[in-house]
């Protein structure tokens, strides 16, 4: 099979894509539009091919329960935590599996392949995690999951919550997690990051933690988690997801905790829509935005990218997939929409993102690596987020696996 007609992010001109089997093949520059020959040809109409779309952070787990039983009244993520710890009591393996299953579907539906999902441990009877493991394996034609074994009711405030942290890693979680700042004492968020260090080290898991989810400008576990990271020289495996209390540290003591972030290579995770509806819920006016320094980051040479946390859940009502959409509210959000950030903010979306599930070689559009490809409804970055389009072609080892029509609009006068 062949791509033509595409173009490629960071190149000019037209080029042809050669799909061989489940690799790309090759790729060649076109001197010119060529015509589309047969079912071999899929013609991408003078639009970018990327490759697929990430999604870094999910909850797979607890999609799809918002108003079960009752709603997020306050919109407060500790609210959030509380109606979640009710629905937790009536979650079933049938239950999780049929709506992890409903919301994989949305992600693929808009050209997602790569997700990283945390699901929570701080159930003793793994509940989640056995019905997550099942669907890591029934969707692998689908996308590549990589399960975050996440302690959403703490590891050092959780009876026998560091038993379930290394029981969930040796059932099969890929990627150990952590909430510090949710934890009971300063004390005990500290011994947590150490500890989900530690037993990552040990068994060579990946690490995201939810760090710093507060705006609490005292809540300074990142600092502790980056220093693990350097001593132990594991950086480029670890993420810091949120870190939102960054937003209200002040200059003083951001300017000397970058340095330590640069040094230690972590990678960050940034929900702005998550976090702009569950932050700032304690301030009146001025009222803070409660995002990470996003811009701040990139403009360091850091690598943070975006994620979508919540579909239609305790935590945020809204959410149907589209990872555009996050961009897009992103980009807002942190005062990104200068042109040179719009001429690249794919990257926070793509390249960016498989860098933080530290997927190497099995993802980007070059020959001899896995033909998962996008045909996207614009020819550049930019453009595909002022016109808000969509993937229109999902190819995933040399299969097609998702289609989508361009609405179509008729004007009627004029
Ligand atoms: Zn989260």
């Amino acid at each position: 099979m062949n791509i033509i007609n595409a173009r490629l992010r960071g190149k000019t001109g037209l080029y042809r894509i050669q799909i061989d089997g489940q690799r790309i093949g090759a790729i060649v520059a076109q001197s010119a539009v060529i015509q589309a020959t047969g079912v071999t040809d899929l013609d991408a109409g003078e639009n970018l091919v990327t490759a697929p779309f990430v999604e870094p952070h999910i909850h797979l787990d607890a999609a799809l329960t918002a108003g079960e039983p009752k709603w997020n009244m306050s919109g407060t993520l500790f609210e959030g935590i509380e109606r979640w710890s009710e629905r937790k009591a009536l979650v079933t393996h049938e239950d999780t599996k049929t709506r992890a299953r409903k919301t994989i579907d949305m992600l693929v539906d808009h050209g997602i392949q790569h997700v990283r999902t945390h699901v929570d441990v701080t159930d003793p009877s793994f509940a989640a995690l056995k019905a997550m493991l099942e669907v890591r394996e029934d969707t692998r034609h689908l996308i590549d999951l990589q399960i975050v074994a996440f302690p959403q009711e703490g590891i050092e405030s959780f009876k026998n919550g560091r038993a379930l942290m290394t029981e969930a890693v040796a059932m099969g979680a890929d990627v150990v997690g952590g909430i510090p700042h949710f934890e009971n004492t300063r004390e005990q968020g500290e011994s947590s990051v150490k500890f989900l260090m530690d037993l990552a080290e040990r068994t060579g898991c990946l690490v995201d933690v939810h760090c710093d989810e507060t705006d609490d400008p005292q809540s300074r576990f990142l600092e502790v988690l980056a220093e693990e990271a350097r001593v132990r020289e594991m950086g480029e495996r670890v993420t810091a997801s949120h870190t939102v209390a960054m937003g209200s540290y002040d200059n003083a003591y951001c300017y000397k905790l970058f340095r330590l972030l640069k040094r230690s290579k972590i990678n960050f995770v940034s929900c702005p829509t998550e976090s702009i509806h569950l932050q700032g819920r304690y301030d009146g006016y001025p009222k803070r935005r409660g995002l990470t320094r996003v811009a701040e980051i990139d403009r360091a040479g850091m690598n943070i990218c975006f994620g979508q946390d919540s579909i239609v859940d305790p935590w945020y009502p809204l959410g149907n997939g589209n990872i555009v959409r996050i961009l897009e509210a992103g980009l807002h959000i942190c005062h990104m929409l200068g042109y040179e950030d719009l001429k690249r903010a794919l990257d926070l979306i793509t390249d960016n993102s498989a860098r933080t599930l530290h997927l190497g070689e099995r993802y980007g559009v070059e020959v001899g690596r896995p033909a998962n490809l996008l045909i996207l409804s614009a020819p550049d970055d930019y453009e595909l987020i002022r016109s808000q389009g969509h993937a229109l072609v999902s190819i995933r080892e040399g299969n097609v696996i998702m289609q989508r029509s361009p609405a179509r609009v008729e004007r009627l006068l004029g």
